[in-house]
């Protein structure tokens, strides 16, 4: 089972939870941690109020063959298992555990192309994901995310977010940048410790606030037979209303329902998953 390391301050305070590679592949965080965790121990970072646990790596079997997940999603099977089956559920059962115990998670992501854009999602805009949000420094804030799951059958969705809220706390999704890139990981190093700061967890000047484009997200669209994007589509990438997107073998055509952006594409969907989703700019 995974690591994890728990640093108590004396005083009662904010627990903030962080995780790392619920994706297997995605090290941003991993790194990230494991630097955060060597300075804690070598007392370069003291720990005062609350507490900070951390798991670098959960999803420790695929980060160890370098790939997503070993037999699903574990940010889609976030829950209790009564009789876990799975692999990533056995893991989400241990998660939860640590979750129910936290006021806070912050889950630690990374995409997979170079020069990717960093963003947070907000599911669930309580006080203290909004609070973390702000010292966060992304421009893009994704909201809506539950909205759109709701009231469809296609596709399960227990992420950590959701665990989070189902348990009563709070949980944000960083989305680092590209995983290779030192600058994500330099992303997920200041957003562990913004949010010790801004949680008085550790003695930190007040971390400043940034300003974000909140974007709402509309829809997703499930690619359910043989097609493809009309572009290279990147994450973020603008589109106005009636572009073409995507084309289906059989002719029929998908286009934009309004100006907004292109949100998570992609390329290589396999039938059955999720192709792209659109949002617009929430004024
Ligand atoms: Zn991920």
């Amino acid at each position: 089972m995974f690591q994890k390391f728990c640093f108590k301050g004396k005083e009662e305070g904010v627990n903030l939870l962080v995780f790392g590679a619920v994706h297997g592949n995605e090290v941003a965080g991993v790194i990230a941690l494991k630097r955060l965790v060597k300075e804690i121990e070598e007392k370069k970072i003291v720990i005062n109020k609350g507490s900070l646990t951390v798991v670098p790596v959960c999803n420790i079997e695929a980060n160890r063959l370098d790939v997503r997940q070993i037999d699903e999603n574990l940010n889609r099977v976030m829950k209790f298992w009564e009789n876990p089956k799975t692999y990533e559920q056995k893991i989400a059962n241990e998660l939860c555990c640590l979750i129910k115990d936290c006021d806070i998670l912050l889950d630690l992501h990374s995409t997979h192309c170079k020069g990717d854009e960093p963003f947070v999602f907000c599911d669930y805009p309580k006080e203290m994901n909004l609070k973390l949000i702000d010292v966060i420094d992304v421009k893009y804030v994704l909201e809506g995310w539950p909205d759109i799951y709701a009231g469809q059958d296609v596709i399960e969705d227990y992420s950590t977010e959701k665990a989070c809220f189902g348990f009563g706390k709070s949980g944000t999704t960083l989305e680092c940048g590209y995983h290779k890139e030192e600058k994500a990981w330099e992303v997920a190093y200041n957003a562990v410790l913004n949010a010790l700061g801004v949680f008085e967890i550790i003695e930190k000047e007040n971390p400043k606030k940034v300003s974000k484009t909140h974007i709402l997200m509309k829809n997703f669209v499930v690619k359910n037979r043989e097609g493809c994007l009309l572009k290279n589509y990147k994450h973020l990438d603008r589109v106005k209303k009636g572009e073409e997107i995507a084309r289906y073998d059989d002719g029929e055509v998908l286009v934009a329902q309004d100006d907004g952006y292109i949100l998570l594409p992609n390329l290589e969907a396999e039938i059955g998953a999720e192709w792209y989703y659109f949002g617009v700019e929430k004024l």
